[in-house]
């Protein structure tokens, strides 16, 4: 497969252009044509596969298509992950593969001062990065809302289950529209990461690599 294959906006082809990236991954390959359809997916698989690009290269492209000025209301996409580093790596991923897309984008995770946050999510936000005790915090102050939020993502499923982020996660989820699209990858399918993705995910497509 060809990146040129799978469907992605000419702005996002020439940043992963300018990765270095030649060919997709097998999880890039499964995922990027079913994200940018706006099915619900559930991805099986472990760090280093390529699963950032998987999800972010086709939720930027159809940002792009969007048009680059539709100016956000509150949060579009959302993405959850267990831990800041994770965080930090995936919003670097969404400033590289959007460099000429350039969505509003911010990252919100504990340990740093809230403030600085706030004022970041004020003006709606294209891409949220989060960790979900952080946000939650955010949300009960009225920070952020996620009643426009369009897609969900949650990265590394089961290590949120193993945190002990399961019961925010559903809160979390339980706060955005029913009609939000819905992305979940994990590297394995614990029993209650299977029953989130049923209570949550709408006729998912699962793929594995
Ligand atoms: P991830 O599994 O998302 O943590 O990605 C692992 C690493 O693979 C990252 O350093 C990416 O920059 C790199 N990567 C992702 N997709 C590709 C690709 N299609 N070709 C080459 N490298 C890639």
């Amino acid at each position: 497969t060809d990146f040129k294959t799978l469907g992605l906006a000419e702005t996002v082809l020439r940043a992963v252009t300018s990765e270095g990236y030649d060919t997709p991954t097998p999880i890039q390959a499964k995922a990027i044509p079913l994200v940018l359809e706006g099915r619900d997916v559930v991805g099986i698989a472990q760090t280093g596969t390529g699963k950032t690009a998987a999800f972010v290269l086709p939720l930027l492209s159809r940002l792009a298509e969007l048009g680059g000025t539709a100016k956000p209301k509150g949060t579009r996409v959302l993405v959850l992950s267990p831990t800041r580093e994770l965080a930090a790596q995936i919003h670097d991923a969404v400033r590289a593969y959007g460099k000429n897309v350039r969505p509003r984008s911010t990252v919100v995770v504990g340990g740093a001062k809230p403030g600085p946050q706030i004022r970041a999510c004020a003006q709606g936000l294209d891409f949220l990065v989060a960790t979900p005790g952080r946000l939650l915090d955010h949300i009960g102050t009225g920070a952020i809302k996620l009643t426009d939020t369009a897609v969900v993502v949650l990265d590394e499923a089961d290590q949120m289950l193993d945190l002990g982020f399961m019961p925010a996660v559903r809160r979390i989820l339980a706060m955005t529209p029913k009609t939000r699209q819905t992305v979940l990858f994990s590297a394995t399918m614990p029993n209650q990461i299977r029953a989130l993705a049923d209570d949550f995910l709408t006729d998912p497509v699962e793929i594995a690599v």
